[in-house]
C-alpha cells in the first residue's frame, strides 16, 4: 500500500505513514549528521503580552534544512525521529541550540523566556538530566524557560508525566500544555498536574471571531485556566480582530502569524527591533 502511495508521487504523506520506507530510514540515517552540519535550524516565533504589547518570548521550532528536499518542517520528519532513540539527540540539540540563541540575545540586550517543545516520548526521567546540561552550558535561568508539552505525552504516561512535571517545577522550569484542547484528555490529567500554562489549540483561536461557538470555547478555557491559576496563551492569532477579542477577554500571551510568522534568528531580532519592543531591547554600550 505504501510502495503504491510513492508510485503516486506522494512522497512525504508516504513516509510519514511508514518508518520503514526506505526515505524515513533514508532520513533517519541522515539526522545525526544533519546535526553537525548545521541542517537542522531553529525558527523562533514571538510571544507577546495579552494587552497587545510587549514581547515576553520565543517558541522554538525546529526545521531541517536538507540538501536534496529542502527546507523540511516538523511534520515531514519528527513522527519517524520519535520512534526511535534519536528523538533524545535531537531534544537535546534543540534544547541547547534555544537556551545558546536566548543567551545570546540576552547578551545583546533582548530580555525574553524561551519555549522548547517537548515530544511526548521524550518526557521522560532522562529529560531531566538533558534540561540540567542545556541551563548549566548556557547559565541561562529556569524560570526562563518554558517546556511545552502535549496533552499526548500526559495521556501517554499520566504518572510518569506527572513526576516529570513536579520535578520540573522544583528545579524552576516552566510547563506548558500545548494543543490544550485538541486532544483527548483533558481536564482528568490536568488535576494534579504541576503546569504553568495552557496553550489553546490554534484550531479553537484563528476563526474565534467568525465561531460563537470557538469564542464560548476560548472564553471557557480562559476562565477555567485562570481558576486553576494557570496563565493562558493562545497560538493561531492570524488576525487583529481575533487579537482583540482575546485581549478582552484577559488571555495573557498571543502567538501567531498576526505578530510573526516563525523566523531565522537573525530575523527575529530584526522583528523585536523593528516592532519597537523597545521597553526589552536596551542596547548594551
Ligand atoms: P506547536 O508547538 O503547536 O507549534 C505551532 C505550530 O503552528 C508551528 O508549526 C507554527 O509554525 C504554526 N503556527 C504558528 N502560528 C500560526 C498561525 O497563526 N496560523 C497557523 N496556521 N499556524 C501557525 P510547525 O513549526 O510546523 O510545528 C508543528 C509542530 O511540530 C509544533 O506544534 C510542535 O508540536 C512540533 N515541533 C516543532 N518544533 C519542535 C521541536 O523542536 N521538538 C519537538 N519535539 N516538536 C517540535
Ligand atoms: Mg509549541
Ligand atoms: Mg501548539
Ligand atoms: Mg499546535
Amino acid at each position: 500500500y505504501a510502495a503504491k502511495r510513492s508510485r503516486v508521487g506522494v512522497l512525504r504523506y508516504d513516509a510519514a505513514s511508514d518508518p520503514h520506507s526506505t526515505g524515513a530510514l533514508e532520513l533517519l540515517g541522515q539526522l545525526r549528521g544533519a546535526m553537525d552540519e548545521d541542517q537542522l535550524v531553529l525558527h523562533y516565533q514571538p510571544k507577546v503580552s495579552g494587552d497587545g504589547g510587549r514581547l515576553l518570548g520565543f517558541e522554538a521550532l525546529v526545521r531541517w534544512d536538507h540538501p536534496v528536499r529542502g527546507l523540511l518542517l516538523p511534520a515531514d520528519f519528527l513522527p519517524f525521529v520519535e520512534r526511535t532513540h534519536l528523538i533524545h539527540a535531537l531534544t537535546r540539540w534543540v534544547l541547547i541550540t534555544a537556551l545558546r540563541q536566548a543567551a545570546t540575545w540576552r547578551a545583546q540586550g533582548l530580555q525574553t523566556s524561551m519555549a522548547v517543545n517537548i515530544s511526548a516520548v521524550s518526557l521522560d526521567t532522562g529529560l531531566l538530566g538533558i534540561v540540567e546540561e542545556a541551563l548549566a552550558l548556557t547559565r541561562w535561568r529556569p524560570a526562563d524557560l518554558v517546556l511545552e508539552i502535549t496533552e499526548t505525552a500526559i495521556i501517554h504516561d499520566p504518572v510518569g508525566a506527572r513526576a516529570t512535571v513536579a520535578r520540573l517545577r522544583e528545579r524552576g522550569v516552566r510547563v506548558a500544555v500545548d494543543d490544550f484542547g485538541a486532544g483527548s484528555t483533558s481536564l482528568v490529567h490536568l488535576r494534579g498536574l504541576a503546569v504553568h500554562e495552557l496553550k489553546i489549540d490554534r484550531q479553537f483561536v484563528s476563526e474565534l471571531v467568525a465561531h460563537p461557538e470557538d469564542d464560548v470555547i476560548v472564553s471557557s478555557v480562559i476562565a477555567l485556566a485562570h481558576k486553576l491559576g494557570l496563565a493562558v496563551v493562545a497560538e493561531g492569532v492570524e488576525t487583529v480582530a481575533a487579537a482583540d477579542r482575546l485581549c478582552a477577554l484577559g488571555c495573557d500571551e498571543l502567538q501567531g502569524f498576526f505578530f510573526a510568522r516563525p523566523l531565522p534568528a537573525e530575523q527575529a531580532m530584526a522583528w523585536a527591533r523593528a516592532e519597537g519592543m523597545a521597553g526589552q531591547v536596551v542596547e548594551l554600550g
